[in-house]
């Protein structure tokens, strides 16, 4: 589907050094190098179109952008696909008590979520792809495993036999936790007949009212993890890339897909290409809104759009977003917004004179602090201070330092339009 406008950035100035981006990498729980082969692939987990786009998704959605704009401004060719879960029980479910059309509201829900993302110039994905667009894929994809032996039916649903693949001998947690998880985020645990509490529905039969496609296997519709590896990969079977052991470099989302999400893509993806699904899974922590994760269920959110609306600064929600670490729970409030808005404010003041305090030190503090893991709050930080040191009167500003390198070099690696 069609994405959001693209930007164009400008290129950093060329005696800047990038160092390879280090990211925590969820699976392994360390802080490591991402993969150097060839262009960087990167699958990022979308929205389902019912509650976009609050806080919490602008944050995660933040965190790639930041990593998309390392990469390209230190040279490096991104290739970048996000999904839009469009078939799902929660826009269903809405969709049904709402009265409206499920097509309807996603659509709108996608809208939205694309001004939004064009509002906070986050850098678009190059493919932008619902669900409902990648069936025959998806479809494709189950025949393959189907063929393979390694699903069974219960009913008219089938289920990918994850014990035959060795699956849960990985599990990153103990099993009991493992299903619990798995039960409070749209499993089945205890259903009848199923060979393990864990194995991932592939396919399922449509409820009434439900979309349904017709396939070999029977009509219905996918389960929600086998949509991302059909979308994926478009990435993984990319030409010239040398043999190894992953199909793509990252995969990332919000915390919360940690598991069972991205860890039955992982399975699944080993039943279907015999290999590691991502070098890098990269999580983005939760938004909290007074005292609790921000979720639809708990009626806390925080909307992006009406933020805008209200006449706040789409670069002053950035900023506040990102004086929290990406990967840490974090609490929204006035006082965040504030700093965010304060900092935007003494930025444009400083950026608005003639000539300014040698900003060249700034610039490569800010690039190591992004290649430590996005540390943007520390980034910031050295931002601050290097404004308080040119606010003083008594500073004189170096007709030598134009402005402009410092906009150009703020927008290219931190998205901040000034
Ligand atoms: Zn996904």
């Amino acid at each position: 589907m069609r994405s959001w406008p693209s930007l164009t950035l400008d290129p950093v100035e060329k005696n800047l050094a990038f160092p390879t981006l280090s990211l925590f990498n969820s699976y392994r729980q360390i802080v490591e190098p991402v993969s150097n082969d060839g262009p960087f692939t990167m699958y990022v987990c979308g929205i389902t179109p019912y509650d976009a786009t609050h806080l919490g998704h602008a944050a995660t959605y933040l965190s790639f952008d930041l990593i998309q704009r390392y990469l390209l401004a230190s040279g490096r060719e991104v290739r970048f696909i996000e999904n839009v879960t469009d078939i799902d029980d929660p826009l269903f479910e809405r969709a049904h008590r709402d009265g409206v059309d499920w097509s309807e509201l996603g659509a709108g829900q996608i809208d939205l979520f694309r001004s939004d993302m064009a509002a906070l110039r986050v850098l678009p994905p190059k493919v932008f792809e619902s669900v409902s667009e990648a069936m025959p894929r998806i479809i494709e994809l189950i025949e393959k495993l189907i063929r393979s032996g390694k699903t069974y039916r219960l009913g008219s649903d089938i289920y990918l036999d994850g014990a035959l693949l060795d699956g849960y001998t990985i599990l990153p947690m103990a099993l009991d936790q493992a299903v619990e998880l798995f039960a409070s985020r749209g499993g089945d645990p205890s259903r009848e007949g199923k060979h393990h509490p864990l194995d991932p529905l592939l396919w399922r039969a449509s409820a009434f009212g439900e979309p349904s496609w017709e396939s070999s296997f029977g009509s219905g519709r996918p389960g929600w993890h086998i949509e991302c590896n059909a979308i994926a990969m478009a990435l993984g079977e990319e030409e010239s890339f040398t043999p190894r052991q992953w199909s793509i470099d990252l995969q990332g989302g919000g915390s919360d897909l940690f598991f069972p999400h991205h860890f039955m893509t992982a399975l699944q993806a080993r039943a279907i290409q015999g290999r590691n699904f991502a070098h890098h899974y990269v999580h983005a922590g939760m938004i909290a809104y007074q005292g609790e994760k921000m979720s639809k269920s708990r009626g806390n959110l925080v909307f992006v759009s009406r933020l805008i609306a209200s006449g706040v600064d789409p670069m002053a929600i950035r900023i506040a977003l990102m004086l929290g670490h990406y990967r840490s729970d974090r609490e929204w409030s006035d006082e965040v917004l504030q700093r965010g808005e304060t900092l935007l404010t003494r930025l444009r003041n400083v950026l608005g004179r003639q000539g300014l305090t040698n900003y060249r030190p700034l610039m490569s503090e800010i690039i190591a602090d992004l290649a430590n893991d996005l540390d943007t709050p520390s980034a910031l930080k050295k931002l601050d201070l290097y404004l308080d040191r040119s606010l003083k009167p008594e500073f004189a500003g170096n007709e030598e330092m134009s402005p402009g390198a410092l906009s150009r070099f703020l927008d290219s690696v931190l998205g901040l339009a000034l």
